[in-house]
């Protein structure tokens, strides 16, 4: 059992790899994790006005962006090193890789460096079902999970694990890919449905998820295939010129996002009139906007990411190292034996 650096001893930075991420994956229970993490991400949402909150700083390029996401509550700052990458599956690489950091305002030091790869994946899925719980028809049951890749089988499972969903309908264009996520989801306690075309995914669920990646302006959705009172969940529309549903859905839906500056760029609704309305999500999980009104209603989340949501996964993942031995101590920051005296520290090491 370790314990984490405690004030003294700032100079090592706490940090979890990717084999240590699945360990303590595994230790707490996915579905408990993102019952948890739904809990740390709603909790930050309710203290929105207190966070620095920008726009993702974006680099695009012809195969994809890299994106620097910050956040602070004033007391801890965090950032992700994100990139998304359509074609990069082609070629045996992850679309979406991620690292992050946390760290202490009042001293500006590191307190824990980590993956967000799969950390991503599961703050994703939380925040989704987070958003859910919040505007999905009550007693939804069944789910359409449209883009079987690698967030696929985390949104369904945390669709299950805090809405109850009992059903999940997948599909993608690559038939492999629903293969890999029915095998995936097999033993997790949902009745999984392979589908040969969206609309079969579609028919009868209550939520549908989009969640695919294209470098372009999709149509994973057409207008036809959208009846009243559904959760719409668009996820993989996340950058300029990439989106999944077409226009006619968005006039006919109350449209929920994370923060507008970031999505009017971003998300779906990069397609609309720039005054278009939009309910921000902490409002409804503050009570101060109304989320679903009737059953009729179509509701969709405009989901693109935000850095308060990493926040949450960082703040989450420090809070339950202690006492694990599920990360090393870095040795990255300097530590002279007086702070002024950097020159003399390299003495340390001298031949
Ligand atoms: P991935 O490449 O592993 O999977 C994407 C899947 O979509 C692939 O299996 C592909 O075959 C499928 N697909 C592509 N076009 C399709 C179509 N027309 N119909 C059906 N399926 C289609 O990617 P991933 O890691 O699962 O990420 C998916 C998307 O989600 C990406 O665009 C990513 O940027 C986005 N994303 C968003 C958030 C967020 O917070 N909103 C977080 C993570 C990832």
């Amino acid at each position: 059992m370790k314990t984490l650096p405690q004030p003294s001893d700032r100079a090592f930075v706490p940090f979890v790899s990717v084999a240590n991420m699945m360990r303590l994956v595994h230790t707490i229970g996915l579905e408990r994790m993102l019952i948890e993490l739904a809990g740390y991400i709603e909790e930050d949402f309710r203290r929105w006005p207190l966070f620095d909150k920008t726009p993702r700083v974006a680099a695009h390029s012809a195969e994809g962006v890299i994106e620097l996401m910050p956040t602070s509550d004033g007391q801890q700052y965090a950032f992700k090193y994100v990139n998304g990458h359509p074609t990069n599956t082609k070629s045996g690489l992850q679309t979406v890789t991620a690292f992050g950091l946390l760290a202490d305002v009042s001293t500006g030091y590191p307190t824990l460096l980590t993956e967000m790869t799969l950390l991503t994946a599961i703050r994703t899925a939380a925040t989704s079902a987070m958003v859910a719980r919040q505007l999905a028809p009550e007693g939804a049951k069944t789910m359409a999970m449209i883009g079987n890749g690698a967030q696929s089988e985390f949104q369904s499972l945390a669709m299950k694990a805090v809405l109850g969903i009992d059903t999940v309908q997948l599909y993608d264009i690559d038939r492999a890919a629903t293969q890999k996520a029915a095998r995936n989801l097999a033993a997790h306690g949902l009745k999984v449905v392979q589908c040969a075309t969206p609309e079969s995914a579609i028919e009868g669920a209550q939520i549908i998820t989009t969640c695919t990646a294209d470098k372009q302006f999709a149509t994973i959705l057409s207008d036809n295939m959208v009846g009243a009172g559904v959760h719409i969940n668009a996820i993989g529309g996340d950058c300029p010129g990439k989106t999944e549903l077409a226009p006619a859905i968005l006039h006919r839906a109350s449209i929920f996002v994370e923060y507008p500056p970031q999505t009017r760029v971003e998300g779906e609704i990069q397609q609309l009139a720039e005054d278009h309305p939009v309910t921000e999500l902490w409002q409804v999980i503050t009570g101060a906007a109304e989320g679903r009104v009737s059953p009729g209603q179509i509701t969709l989340f405009d989901s693109v990411g935000f850095a308060i949501e990493d926040f949450s996964a960082l703040r989450y993942v420090r809070d339950r190292l202690d006492g694990t031995e599920l990360f090393q101590q870095l040795d990255m920051l300097a530590d002279p034996d007086d702070p002024r005296d950097l020159f003399g520290m390299l003495g340390r090491a001298r031949p």
